[in-house]
């Protein structure tokens, strides 16, 4: 039996993360965790018993301890909530599905207390990648990748390690804005940014496709997991989404891993890795596929994808700067507040306002954070 926590289990990949479980029948979930929706949670501690679960709202904590005090589950609350989920006893994988900075410190204390992790939260690794990758390599723990990009370069590279990586090849769908011109891109607005051509995600996620930050994340965070430089890992549009990523060796071969896209494959590859299990959903009929193309990124036009490049190559606290712009930004799209070419607009000055602090500690990290959402209240 294997055992795991969920931070983040009322989420799209939490849910998702439930699903594997479901249809397996072979995990104990012994913990999990969400922000505020304990309507979903509670149906969760019902139908799969874990021993805790942690509420980030202390009042929605107290509600959900009453709803379920028929039950034998302890409800704890806060940042204190979330740490001791993490180092608890009695699992051995930490799913994090959560969003933003929030999840760096329950992951590394899961981390130090000799927890693998399936990592969903990028933020974590994008931010503070520098601390998280040498501590798990002191502590001897595997990060195991969730995002379906990562989950294929970690595929690709099964019987590779002694190899070395000459480049990877992160595949991008390029959005539901592909081709269209900044003027055009202007007057977008929350409904159409919503709609994903292939991927079916959280709502900050898919703003964060559409205006290619998201594959700007996951740049840096390949980078840290699968150490390299930030300008070996090459972007490449490919709209179908079907080759979830390639990496190239130094000879020039390039292997892939390809699929229908389904979350639940790469969530499922995490949880029982290096095994494969049945998964029961659509799979790829090249006929009917007919072709795969490609095409360069679009930088210029979809400059949030420039800006993370930038970021990630000055490294310290400019990647914290950029996510947390974002974070901002998709919000206030998001409440309407602001026209969509503001959200890199946003990055951008909060990124030339501040000054990068190089290694930064945790601290520094979550101060760069807030010295952003700060800059941003200030300037919006
Ligand atoms: P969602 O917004 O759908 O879910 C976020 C989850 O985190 C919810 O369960 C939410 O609880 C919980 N949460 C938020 N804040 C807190 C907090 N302070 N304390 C405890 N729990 C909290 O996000 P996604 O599932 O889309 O994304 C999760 C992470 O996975 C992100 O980092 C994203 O980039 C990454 N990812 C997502 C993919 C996807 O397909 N969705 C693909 C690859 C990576 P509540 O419901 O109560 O608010």
């Amino acid at each position: 039996m294997r055992k795991i926590a969920i931070l983040g289990s009322t989420g799209s990949i939490g849910t998702q993360t439930l699903d594997v479980v479901r249809a397996n029948k072979d995990i104990e979930v012994r913990a999990l965790a969400a922000g505020s929706n304990i309507r979903l949670l509670e149906e969760q501690i019902r139908e799969f018993h874990p021993q805790l679960a942690a509420v980030w709202e202390e009042e929605r904590a107290k509600e959900l301890a009453l709803r379920v005090r028929d039950m034998d589950v302890r409800v704890v609350s806060g940042m204190e909530g979330l740490l001791e989920l993490a180092v608890m006893p009695g699992y051995e994988i930490l799913v994090t599905a959560i969003v933003g900075m929030i999840g760096i410190r329950p992951t590394m204390a899961a981390m130090e207390a000799g927890k693998d992790i399936a990592l969903a939260n990028k933020e974590t690794l994008v931010t503070a990648g520098h601390l998280i990758m040498p501590l798990a390599q002191k502590m001897g723990v595997q990060i195991l990748p969730v995002d379906s990009e990562h989950s294929a370069i970690f595929q690709s590279l099964n019987g590779e390690r002694q190899n070395r990586l000459h480049k990877i090849l992160l595949t991008a769908s390029g959005g539901p804005f592909r081709g269209r011109t900044r003027e055009e891109l202007r007057t977008i607005r929350v409904e159409d940014a919503l709609k994903h051509p292939n991927w079916s995600m959280g709502r900050k996620i898919t703003i964060d496709s559409s205006t290619m930050v998201n594959k700007g994340l996951e740049v840096m965070e390949a980078r840290w997991l699968f150490g390299v430089s930030m300008d070996q890992v090459q972007v490449v549009v490919q709209p179908q989404s079907v080759i979830h990523s390639m990496v190239e060796f130094e000879d020039g071969a390039v292997i892939a891993q390809l699929g229908t896209p389904d979350m639940k494959l790469p969530i499922q590859y995490a949880l029982y890795y290096p095994e494969r299990r049945f998964l029961a959903g659509e799979r790829l009929d090249f006929a009917k596929l007919g072709q795969i193309t490609f095409e360069a990124p679009d930088m210029v036009n979809f400059e949030g994808l420039a800006l993370a490049y930038e970021a990630g190559r000055a490294g310290g606290t400019l990647p914290a700067v950029f996510n947390a712009a974002n974070e901002r930004a998709v919000e206030k799209f998001l409440n309407r507040e602001i026209g969509y070419l503001s959200i890199t607009e946003m990055i951008r000055a909060s990124m030339e306002h501040h000054r990068v602090i190089p290694g930064p500690s945790v601290d520094e990290i979550l101060a760069a954070e807030q010295e952003t959402y700060d800059f941003i209240e200030s300037r919006w």
